[in-house]
Formats: structure tokens, sequence, C-alpha cells
């Protein structure tokens, strides 16, 4: 009786699973004709240092206008792209895109742009970023590039060496969603970040869970032992934001300072910013 039960299961999911691979296969070809048309777009998210909440700089975040389906978010085929390849193309186009935008701004502020694993492997990589850094004009120091821990697990020495040559065209290297994965003290240790963004699932616990927040504490304190920038991400209540601004978290990101935004959202922010940094020189001068 069992075994019929269990066929039958099995038939009652096929349809559903030739359902969702026709659908996958859809999407996929939709996504190879994205860049061409023009449907990829991004958008981005403040990032604030805790002292004062000045603006330090954007997260940028990829969207897909569908032309059917709307605004499609990252996690419905920023997988599909890495399985399929896709990654690179569209990950090079979110680069220039973010360059070119940040090169305009009326005062340089950091932009951070998402690597995927795949990205990392392409040998030539760094000549790639280096080329688009040159054709945009953006100054090396103000990029910030974010990978997670599994652009690292999966070949560490030759994740090293890209990251060290990386570096060395001048820009800067970010761990994102720390704390999701393997990493180690040890892989903190060997490889060269600027900055650590604690994950969202430990910072929207902080209030509810006692072990979120001595996890917040560890990863602050070994910010601090390794001298190691720590950001926060998916800051969402003044209760989150107060908790770490006093345990000495220096930057955070979340919807409580910002959506993700389009980028004529952004001009009101940045000249804001910029006229604060005007006034804080004149200020200066006038001490002086
Ligand atoms: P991520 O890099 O960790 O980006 C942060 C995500 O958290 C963003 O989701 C952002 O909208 C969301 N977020 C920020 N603050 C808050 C908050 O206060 N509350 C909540 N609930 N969410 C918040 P998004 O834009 O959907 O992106 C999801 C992920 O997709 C990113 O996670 C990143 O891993 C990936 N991704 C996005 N753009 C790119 C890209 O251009 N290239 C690559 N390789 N991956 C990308
Ligand atoms: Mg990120
Ligand atoms: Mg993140
Ligand atoms: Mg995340």
């Amino acid at each position: 009786k069992a075994k019929a039960e269990g066929r039958n299961t099995a038939r009652a999911f096929e349809p559903a699973m030739d359902a969702a691979l026709a659908e996958r296969r859809l999407l996929e070809g939709d996504l190879r004709h994205a860049l061409a048309r023009d449907e990829l777009m991004l958008h981005y998210q403040p990032q604030v240092r805790s002292a004062c909440g000045r603006l330090v700089g954007f997260e940028a975040l990829v969207r897909w206008r569908h032309p059917t389906r709307g605004l499609v978010p990252p996690c419905a085929f920023i997988p599909l792209a890495e399985e399929t390849g896709l990654i690179v193309p569209l990950g090079e186009w979110v680069l220039r895109a973010a360059c070119r935008e940040a090169a305009g701004w009326a005062h340089p502020l950091k932009i951070a742009v998402n690597l995927s694993p795949r990205q990392f492997q392409q040998a030539d990589l760094p000549e790639r970023v280096r080329t688009i850094l040159a054709e945009t004009g953006l100054p090396p120091d103000r990029l910030e590039i974010e990978i997670t821990e599994t652009v690292i697990i999966n070949d560490m020495a030759r994740a090293l060496s890209v990251l060290r040559r990386l570096k060395a065209l001048g820009l800067r290297i970010a761990m994102d969603d720390f704390g999701t994965g393997y990493s180690s003290l040890a892989t903190l240790q060997a490889f060269p970040f600027d900055k650590i963004k604690i994950d969202r699932s430990f910072v929207s616990q902080l209030e509810q869970r006692p072990s979120a927040a001595v996890i917040v504490r560890a990863v602050l304190g070994l910010g601090r032992s390794l001298g190691i920038g720590v950001v926060a991400e998916g800051v969402e209540t003044d209760g989150q934001m107060r908790f770490l601004a006093e345990e000495g978290c220096e930057e955070m990101q979340g919807y409580l300072f910002g959506k993700p935004q389009p980028v004529d959202q952004l001009a009101g922010l940045i000249a804001r910013d910029a006229a604060w940094m005007r006034d804080a020189g004149e200020n200066r001068m006038m001490a002086a």
C-alpha cells in the first residue's frame, strides 16, 4: 500500500516539477536578452557612519525590469545567472554602471559592488576591473567590492591571489553576509579584508534573541582586534541602531537609513551631504 501511495505522490509531483523546470527555462531565456534589451538597472542603498549619521556611500543592488513580470529581485535571478555563467557579463555590466554613476557624484562617496563566485574564477578579473576603473574615471579608493565566503572556500589559494591583485589596484574588499558561512578567524586573518558586513539575520534578531547580541558583539570585537572595519546590514529599528552604536559598530546600512532606490532619488541625499561637507569645511577655516 505504501508503495502505491509513494508512486502516486511521485506522479503528483511530476507536473509541478515540469512546470518549475519550464518556468526556469523561460526565465533563463529572458535573462539571456536582458542585457541587450537594457532591462537591468541598479538601485542604491545608503551606508552611514554611526557616530554622526553621515552618508559614507552606497551599495549598488541590481534589479531586472522584466517586460511582463515587472521588477524582479536579485534572489530570483542571480542564482540562475550564476549557474548559467550569465553572471559574468551581467556582473561586469553592474560594475561598469555603478562606477560610471559614482564617478559623476557631487562628492567622493564610496560605491560598493557585489561580485559573485563565478566572476572570481575569471583569471583576468583584476585586469577587467582595472579597465572599468580607467574607462569610468572612478578613483580606485572609492570602490569597495563585496564578496561572500563561498568565493573563498572554493579555492583558497586562488582566491587569495585574486584578492591581492584586486587590492593592488587600490580598491577595498568587504566580506558580505558574515556569520552565515564557514569563515573562521584564520580566514579573516589570512585574507586582506578591509571590512566585515554582519549579516542581517543577526541584526534583525538583536532585540529578540540574546544569542544574536552575543554574536554581534563578538564580531565587533573581532573586527577591532584584527583592525578590520565592521558594518551592520539590515538595520531597521532604533533599538538595533542604538545597540550597534553603543557596541562600537562604525557603519550601518538598512531600511532605517534608506531603502535601495533608483538613481534619480540619490541626488537629494548626495547634495545634502555635499552641503554638510562645505559647511563643516567653512567652520573649520573660521575656527583656524
Ligand atoms: P546583499 O549583498 O547582502 O545585499 C543586501 C540585501 O539586503 C539587499 O537585498 C537589500 O535590499 C536588503 N536589505 C538592506 N537593508 C535591509 C533591511 O533593513 N531590511 C531588509 N529586510 N532587507 C534589507 P536585494 O537587493 O534583494 O539583494 C539580495 C542579494 O542579491 C544581495 O545581498 C546580493 O547577494 C545579491 N545581489 C544583488 N545585486 C547583485 C549584483 O549586482 N551582483 C551579485 N553578484 N549579487 C547581487
Ligand atoms: Mg552586498
Ligand atoms: Mg550583505
Ligand atoms: Mg545579505
